[in-house]
């Protein structure tokens, strides 16, 4: 058995298309796919300021790497990483501690703000006393970070390591629950053109399947650890998770299929619902982008951190 395009032996079956590929083929097929995404998808324009979300996770490491490649000769285009350190004892001080070398070798500015200093305490000090389900309250605080760091660091682009199989569950449980209006602000891009306090989010490895970006992270050295957040819990997408995962391998391709429909899809959507909440708003609090009066963030801070 050899590779598809060379005589070398294959390292990775391409499960939809049946293709086999040896390592410097994969990376070739890899990457062109990725490049191939942003291109399609208008991704990265003439003097963007990319701010890479990074986690020190395969899938931002790989998107952190690849940017800083496909755009090494462009003068115009600057990328920078920005992390957040959630305060997670034994996960996300060791991931960090990757990232930071990571970065240092490949002479990329990183730039880490926590959770501690951002809003006074850090995860696990605050799950001492929230009961809530820990994703919640922790998500809703890293994309206010998210966004609302990478403005103040003057990017023109937030990055973020999502892949089809993420985008697929979200399809799926946008689906599940009614809720198709949040599926309108979903695609490879997201937020371009629609409020200025909302930093544009370009999804570069949008086409590629989980088992694809792992097995480049894998071959380039990317993979660490297999370290898992202790605080992740059974939830509704790990349900959904599994079950995409069952239907694609009883039927190859679900996964592109399902992502690929909804791309179809998508420009409907968007103009049925528009790209943002209807009620869009600036918390009177701290001014960010909210749906409500006092963003979620806020109400967080008041209700569990400050208790
Ligand atoms: Fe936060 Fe949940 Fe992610 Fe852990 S798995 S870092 S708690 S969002
Ligand atoms: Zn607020």
């Amino acid at each position: 058995m050899v590779c598809k395009n060379c005589i070398e032996k294959p390292v990775i079956n391409l499960i939809n298309n049946n293709v086999k590929l040896c390592k410097s083929c994969y990376i070739k097929y890899f990457e062109s796919k990725v490049k191939k995404t942003i291109t399609e998808y208008k991704l990265i324009e003439k003097n963007d300021h990319i701010v890479v979300a990074c986690s020190g996770g395969k899938d931002s490491t790989t998107l952190l790497y690849l940017l800083k490649k496909i755009t090494k000769n462009r003068k115009d285009i600057k990328i920078t990483a920005l992390a957040i350190d959630e305060g997670i004892h034994d996960y996300r001080d060791k991931s960090l501690e990757f990232l930071k070398n990571f970065c240092k070798e490949n002479e990329i500015e990183l730039k880490i703000f926590s959770y501690k200093e951002e809003f006074g305490k850090a995860l696990d000090e605050i799950l001492k006393t929230y009961k809530g389900i820990p994703c919640s309250i922790c998500g809703v605080m890293r994309r206010y970070l998210l966004n609302k760091k990478s403005k103040e660091l003057g990017a023109t682009k937030l990055a973020t390591g999502h892949n089809m199989d993420d985008e697929a569950q979200s399809i799926v449980m946008n689906l599940f629950k009614s809720n198709m209006k949040l599926s309108a602000r979903m695609g490879p891009t997201t937020g371009i053109k629609i409020h200025e306090k909302f930093i544009p989010r370009i999804k570069p490895l949008y086409l590629l399947t989980e088992k694809e970006v792992t097995s480049y992270a894998f071959i380039k050295g990317f993979m660490d650890k297999l370290n898992e957040c202790p605080h992740m819990q059974d939830s509704f997408r790990n349900y959904v998770r599994d079950t995409v995962n069952e239907f694609e391998s009883k039927y190859p391709g679900t996964k592109h299929s399902i992502v690929n429909s909804f791309i179809e899809l998508l420009p409907a959507l968007k103009s049925y619902y528009g790209s943002l909440p209807a009620t869009l708003q600036l918390c009177e609090r701290c001014s960010e982008p909210s749906s409500k009066k006092v963003c979620q963030t806020c109400q967080y801070i008041d209700k569990v951190i400050k208790k």
